[in-house]
């Protein structure tokens, strides 16, 4: 069952194939056997999970029900889950029990999804490797002696595994599409403001999106479904129609024009990964589609200009952490100073104190309009390039990640290096555009992804993309050998 699609899965429980209660038992079995090899979860909800999965049966047997109910799900640790630990990977929030569902959190339950448990991440969602987590790493699937990417790698594992048939993510830099492209998945960032940010611990507001991490297109566009929608509760939730995602699937892609911008094949690209994803973007020109060579020109710019907004807004966000009001908090203060400075010291891992001193200087009197005032003009001029580009093309088609899975330890000390990992997502996120990655097929034995990205609310767009492809080729249905 643990190979099965969420539709696949929905269509069984429909047909009375099985039951929700026997699905649940058998992903909490594939937890309990894999997940110490792999790190996946943080916490499992075995006993709210099987009560939930007995609801479902019922209520799946009263009459009319959600497509998605008792299909079973895992939640990145980052939304927060009433009367469940809710750390975002850190030792800061590690005793944190929330007392309030996350609006996303909310939607799945309303479906009658059936949360499995929270999966592990990068410390505050601040990293690309998954190694930053105070629970330690997690494992890739495909080789568990590398990294499965981050920030949401447990969500990307615990699918890639069958270890969960979908889960949801967040993405800011890249988080959601490169652990996707990692692991072999289909993941999306949804524009934002399509997807409401309430409950969901806060890193870098302006760039912060939630989206759904599935094996197909079709499953990303089943969650997305649930999860997408105005929110009055999220000041930057857009009040716009969500439209039926799965209709569109079906269109042809013929005439559509792909832009393929040329900064994305520059230096940084591995020579396979180059190939790989060049191959996988002629199938779109079989299937009648015209490939474009277009530019971004400001997307050298994008990491630059993200290592600027980003660590500011998370310097304020976090803040909040202080010892408090919730959270860790040092024991025998001698003060008050003590207590904040102590607090943090011990809550806060390395990468999350770097980026709170890089955000602090950055907003400083003395810095803001040296850094900060021009992070955020150099932002303006990247959403230029995609509104211009998206003039002449319906979609911009590229590399997800300029290589494969890396090796546990390889980029860890070496911060420049792994920021680099996002060079091709973060422009998106910096412009408020959707995009996903699909499986494009394999380099060393590991998968890598072909990304997507659409006009502003133009997922159904994209997911269609994404589908079309997935009709064509095989890569999506290929499953981590040593979990199969
Ligand atoms: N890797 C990027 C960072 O470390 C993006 C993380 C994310 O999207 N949450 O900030």
């Amino acid at each position: 069952m643990h190979t099965l699609s969420l539709r696949e899965l929905a269509d069984g429980l429909a047909k009375a194939r099985f039951s929700s209660e026997e699905l649940t038992r058998h992903f909490l079995a594939r937890i309990a056997a894999h997940n110490p090899a792999l790190n996946a979860y943080i916490t499992v909800l075995e006993e709210q999970a099987l009560a939930g999965a007995r609801a479902a049966d019922k209520q799946r047997s009263s009459g009319d029900v959600h497509p998605l109910t008792g299909v079973p799900f895992a939640h990145k640790d980052i939304f927060c889950t009433e009367g469940v630990r809710t750390s975002c990977g850190s030792k800061m929030l590690d005793n944190f029990i929330a007392p309030y569902n996350a609006t996303v959190v909310e939607k799945m339950a309303a479906a009658g999804m059936i949360n499995l448990g929270k999966t592990n991440m990068d410390e505050f969602a601040m990293g690309s490797s998954n190694e930053t987590s105070f629970y330690g790493p997690v494992r890739n699937p495909w080789d568990t002696n590398c990294v499965p990417g981050g920030s949401s790698g447990g969500s990307a594992a615990a699918v890639a595994a069958g270890l969960a048939p979908a889960a949801t993510g967040t993405d800011t830099g890249g988080s959601i599409r490169q652990p996707s492209a990692l692991c072999n998945l289909t993941g999306l960032k949804p524009t934002y403001g399509r997807v409401s940010r309430y409950g969901m611990i806060a890193f870098a507001s302006s760039l912060d999106q939630a989206g759904p991490m599935a094996r197909t297109a079709e499953d990303a566009a089943l969650m997305l479904q649930v999860m997408a929608g105005f929110d009055e509760k999220d000041s930057t939730s857009i009040d716009c129609t969500v439209p039926d995602y799965s209709a569109s699937l079906n269109n042809s892609v013929k005439g559509k024009v792909i832009g393929v911008p040329r900064e994305f094949f520059a230096e940084g690209l591995s020579d396979a990964v180059a190939s790989r994803t060049r191959a996988a973007l002629s199938e779109y020109e079989k299937m009648g589609a015209v490939l474009k060579d277009i530019s971004l020109p400001h997307s050298h710019l994008s990491i630059p200009c993200y290592y600027v907004i980003a660590p500011a807004e998370a310097s304020t966000n976090l803040s909040r952490y202080d010892g408090v009001r919730y959270g860790h908090r040092c024991d025998n203060p001698l003060d008050l100073a003590d207590l904040y400075t102590r607090t943090r010291e011990e809550g806060f891992g390395d990468e999350v104190k770097r980026r709170i001193l890089v955000g602090t200087y950055a907003l400083s009197a003395g810095f803001y309009d040296a850094y900060y005032r021009k992070a955020q003009r150099i932002r303006r001029l990247i959403k230029n390039d995609f509104t211009e580009a998206f003039k002449s093309v319906d979609i911009i088609a590229g590399p997800t990640s300029p290589s494969p899975a890396f090796a546990l330890g390889e980029k860890v000390d070496d911060p420049l290096t792994m920021y680099l990992e996002d060079m091709y997502t973060i422009a998106v996120n910096l412009a408020g555009v959707p995009a996903l990655s699909i499986p494009a097929g394999m380099v060393d034995n590991k998968p890598i992804g072909l990304q997507l990205i659409g006009r502003d609310f133009a997922e159904a767009d994209i997911l269609n993309a994404a589908h079309q492809f997935q009709l064509q080729t095989d890569w999506h249905k290929q499953f981590a050998p040593a979990f199969a």
